[in-house]
């Protein structure tokens, strides 16, 4: 008999105080924290073409819709993180302090020294790539006071604790594989133990003293709710069979961005599916559940205001591309709201689909889907491409000596 085989559905303590006493123990006063550098702020995207009228890419980030979609995750039936990779600009991760969520998913050093800088030790880090160089660790330890883990594999295990030296208050997620996706963006072949493994890695951590926990991330932009339903049942499942009493449950990222052609319920739906299954696994009440969303954090926070370049026949070729901020929009299924900002009045033409063309010299710099826009569209009009807060900013490149590095402000 262990916690899971208990089939009354037990509260669980969702309110995650535990982990924050855990993070925010006797770690070094809040010390030279940076001051987020402001943005030049405009009232709207034709604002920022009007006034600038650009012939470099411009990005624009709009914090209230990261607010909106923040006050969207206290519904979730635990804590939510941040994470950081998606779009790692220092206002927007100042605005997601400011709407509460204070913890962040960090994948590496620099990441843990960009939230550190940022917010100190009040800034909640969980060091949860599964594979770490050894230096990252013991800074991440020893200089950030970190001691939240994953890993998916008994070296990982053995090195963070290596690294790490004091076990006594370590708590070491086992990231595990999941089944089966509707996902566009599958995140579960490079790491993730399979449940057999995930079970003796759980016996391992068990074994040694150590608090262990499961992660696992469904996919990005996963269209399913019961995906996550799936994955905590096997999590219950792996539990139960490791007979190891979680400290954790962290469901990952993956929840959807609402972009066009993309049938995408609502976050609600998805809580409800984690929480039925958290329910039905009968979590230990001193587990914590976590989500660590990324996109669905951001996305709609970003607009890119391209210009074009030049128009051969239905071919556009903008000042930015997949080697840009628009790397996502390479994908075929990947589509974002559009919007044509014309140089000059004309009268508005019926709309038809370009192919659309970055600025680099390599031929994969382009777009999976056409841009519908109207038909007189040419060289110096601009365009308005909506919902390109997720992956853009930290995806860009100097290739080809091209960057997209002009950022301003849409709002207070
Ligand atoms: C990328 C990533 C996330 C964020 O995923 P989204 O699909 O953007 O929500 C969360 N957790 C881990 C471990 C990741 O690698």
């Amino acid at each position: 008999m262990n916690a899971y085989s208990s089939s009354a559905a037990q509260a669980v303590d969702y309110s995650a105080r535990q982990l924050q006493d855990h993070l925010r123990q006797a770690l070094p006063a809040l010390e030279n924290r940076r001051q987020v550098a402001p943005l030049k702020q405009f009232e709207s995207i034709d604002a920022v073409v009007a006034e600038l009228k650009p012939s470099e890419p411009i990005f624009c980030i709009a914090p209230q819709k990261i607010r909106d979609a923040a006050a969207g995750f206290l519904s979730f039936p635990g804590r939510a993180l941040y994470a950081v990779k998606c779009n790692p600009h220092p206002v927007v991760l100042e605005t997601l302090y400011g709407a509460g969520v204070t913890d962040f998913d960090v994948a590496s050093l620099d990441e843990v020294r960009l939230i550190d800088s940022l917010f100190g030790a009040a800034g909640g880090k969980f060091f949860n790539n599964p594979a770490k160089t050894r230096p990252a660790i013991q800074a991440a330890s020893q200089q950030y006071g970190i001691r939240f883990y994953t890993a998916d594999c008994v070296e990982e295990i053995d090195k963070i604790v290596e690294e790490t030296g004091d076990t006594s208050d370590l708590i070491i997620a086992v990231r595990l594989a999941t089944r089966g996706n509707e996902a566009r963006y599958v995140l579960s072949t490079k790491f993730g133990a399979q449940p057999d493994e995930a079970v003796r890695l759980l016996q391992h951590l068990n074994g040694r003293g150590i608090k262990a926990g499961i992660s696992f991330h469904v996919g990005s932009q996963c269209l399913r709710p019961r995906a996550f339903h799936d994955a905590v049942e096997l999590a219950g499942k792996v539990a139960a069979n490791a007979d190891v009493e979680l400290r954790v449950l962290n469901v990952g990222g993956g929840f959807p961005a609402p972009y066009p052609g993309d049938d995408v319920a609502g976050h609600e739906h998805y809580f409800g599916q984690i929480a039925r299954a958290v329910r039905s696994i009968g979590l230990p009440r001193s587990c914590i559940v976590l989500c660590e969303p990324g996109r669905a954090l951001v996305a709609t926070s970003g607009t890119t205001v391209v210009q074009v370049v030049m128009r051969r026949g239905q071919n556009l070729f903008l000042n930015d591309g997949v080697f840009g901020t628009l790397q996502e929009l390479g994908h075929p299924k990947e589509r974002r709201p559009v919007r044509l900002i014309r140089n000059g009045n004309r009268a508005p033409a019926n709309g038809m689909d370009f192919k659309i063309w970055g600025p680099t010299c390599d031929s994969n710099d382009v777009l999976g889907a056409p841009f519908q826009l109207p038909g007189d569209v040419r060289e110096g009009d601009w365009i308005e491409i909506g919902m390109m807060g997720a992956y853009s900013l930290s995806m860009r490149t100097h290739f080809n000596g091209f960057f997209a590095d002009q950022i301003v402000q849409i709002g207070a």
